[in-house]
């Protein structure tokens, strides 16, 4: 009988030394696993023009029918994204989703990417519609934003990188074609489409540009 109280009093002094596991969440956050599909985020190329073509693929291969996509038309004046459409209204029922990623799967352009962000909830069901403005992540630093007053891309396209370490894991040896960047030839030489020459000056150290 004494041994078994010494036992248990031991028991909970060595877990008394031991390291905490709570975490003070929301001041510590926990980190999440790198293919963890979370909070929805429209992305933008490095010319700060929308990666979104309002093709409505991700809308037609989501099984909980959560996307709207209503495409509009791009013009010299006033261009959103390096195409001939854009997406003029954007919206995902927060929640209808189910964080399946098809969405994801279904873009041709890595426009739409499931991040890492899961602090989604909200009071009212009207704040679970998140809208264009919300999904649309900010141009690069010093890049204009949408919409740009610039001429549509020159037609050669050539691969991009993998950019979110997401898919990194889904690509197969020797790779495939994830993502595009709109380019032009320079002599023999394919460059990147990027600012027009009113926006170089304000362009990022680095960047390229149709003037170097
Ligand atoms: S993650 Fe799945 S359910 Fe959610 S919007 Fe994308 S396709 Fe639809
Ligand atoms: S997010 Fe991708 S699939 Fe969906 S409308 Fe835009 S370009 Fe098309």
């Amino acid at each position: 009988m004494f041994a078994a109280i010494v036992r248990g009093l031991l028991t909970t002094l060595g877990w008394g030394l031991r390291k905490p596991v709570t975490i003070e969440y929301p001041d510590v956050k926990r980190p999440v696993f790198e293919r963890f599909r979370g909070r929805h985020e429209l992305k933008r190329h490095p010319n700060g023009l929308e990666r979104c073509i309002g093709c409505s693929l991700c809308a037609a291969a989501c099984p909980a029918d959560a996307i709207y996509v209503e495409p509009g038309e791009n013009t010299d004046e006033e261009r959103y994204s390096p195409g001939e459409r854009y997406a003029k209204r954007y919206e995902i029922n927060m929640l209808r989703c189910i964080f399946c990623g098809f969405c994801e799967e279904a873009c041709p352009v890595d426009a739409i990417v499931l991040e890492h962000n899961y602090e989604i909830s909200s009071y009212t069901r009207e704040a679970m519609i998140y809208t264009k403005e919300m999904l649309l992540v900010p141009p690069p630093p010093g890049v204009p934003g949408t919409p740009q007053r610039t001429p549509a891309p020159p037609p050669q396209y050539m691969e991009r990188p993998v950019s979110n370490p997401q898919r990194v894991d889904r690509t197969p040896p020797g790779g495939y074609i994830t993502s595009y960047v709109p380019v032009e030839v320079v002599g023999e030489e394919l460059r990147p489409w990027l600012l027009n020459p009113v926006d170089e000056a304000e362009a990022p150290e680095g960047t390229p540009s149709h003037a170097s």
